[in-house]
């Protein structure tokens, strides 16, 4: 298949998965998802997967059910002595890849990049899958894991929101309700979904100028705000799942719904140029990526400091 075409369908299957799961629950990734905890990555070189691979692989998780976050190319899993079975169809991801092209003025080789599409198969779909037992985290541990990777952003949250949760852009805050708004239910603790919401306000943090800058208006013009909240949810959604925290429907369905849906939508702009999908996933990835880097960075100088006041406590 011609490479244009395969792109034109990966990002079509895509918005697909994503305008369906908003349809359904109103909001992506919040059911169906029973996965283990964790992003899906790649089974050979242990990498995640990032952008809307994220929502390609999440939605092939859903479909078929599997427990497994794990994917590989078939010749990357026939190079670790695992074959797929008889018959499995593939899951579609795209990636950039660069081509080498002449200047036609300078004669000089150049590096093109491109949008490359190919298949990879998740580890269930081997011959004799074994599930791997993942050793269970205690709720309060992960939670703490959780507080830890917040608070290593740096950004500024207060329990001041009279029982609302929002971000301020005029003042770079964050703002939630007491602990004691937070409410249980069949499958959700009152932490987790405070984490939830605080990953969906901290994803909108990451939107700043100072930051990562997104700039939405050019491309969305009056589907900005939308496109923002989407951007937020999809960030809530793959932190949540990188450390294992529940996520359920709140009482802002409604006003997703009313941003998403209708004429003025961003599930119309999604199902006319499935292409913006794109900038959408890149944009919720690059958030993840920011908030990670801030925390490999927090806990670098953790260990400077350790290492350093270690060092000072010794008498030579
Ligand atoms: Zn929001």
């Amino acid at each position: 298949m011609p490479q244009n075409k395969a792109q034109e369908e990966f990002c079509q299957s895509i918005a697909d998965i994503l305008v369906q799961q908003i349809l359904t629950d109103g909001r992506p990734f919040m059911s169906g998802f029973k996965g283990r905890p964790g992003l899906p990555k790649n089974a050979v070189t242990g990498k995640r997967y990032n952008g809307a691979n994220i929502f390609g692989l999440w939605g092939s998780q859903i479909e078929h059910g599997w427990e497994s976050n794990e994917f590989a190319s078939y010749k990357q899993l026939a190079s670790v002595g695992k074959q797929v079975k008889r018959g499995e169809k593939g899951t579609k991801i795209a990636y950039f890849d660069r081509l080498a092209v002449e200047d036609a003025k300078t004669g000089d080789e150049k590096l093109i990049p491109f949008l490359k599409v190919s298949t990879v198969f998740n580890l269930e779909q081997t011959e004799g899958y074994e599930p791997v037992i993942v050793p269970h985290v205690p709720l309060g541990e992960r939670m703490a894991q959780v507080e830890q990777y917040i608070a290593n952003t740096g950004a500024v949250i207060t329990q001041d929101g009279n029982g609302q949760a929002y971000y301020k852009p005029s003042t770079d805050s964050i703002h939630l309700p007491d602990d004691g708004c937070w409410l249980s239910t069949d499958t959700m603790s009152p932490i987790e979904q405070k984490y939830a919401v605080t990953f969906h306000e901290l994803g909108h943090w990451t939107g700043h100028p100072t930051r990562c800058d997104r700039n939405l208006k050019t491309r969305f013009a009056e589907r900005a705000y939308a496109t923002e909240e989407l951007i937020a949810e999809t960030y809530s959604a793959v932190a949540c799942a990188k450390f294992g925290v529940t996520r359920e429907v709140d009482p802002n369905h409604g006003r997703y719904m009313a941003s998403w849906c209708g004429p003025a939508g961003l599930i119309e702009v999604l199902k006319h140029d499935p292409k913006a999908i794109m900038p959408i996933a890149s944009a919720a990835s690059a958030a993840l990526t920011y908030t990670d880097m801030l925390n490999e960075k927090a806990e670098m100088l953790e260990m400077m400091r350790n290492a350093v006041n270690g060092q000072l406590t010794l008498r030579l």
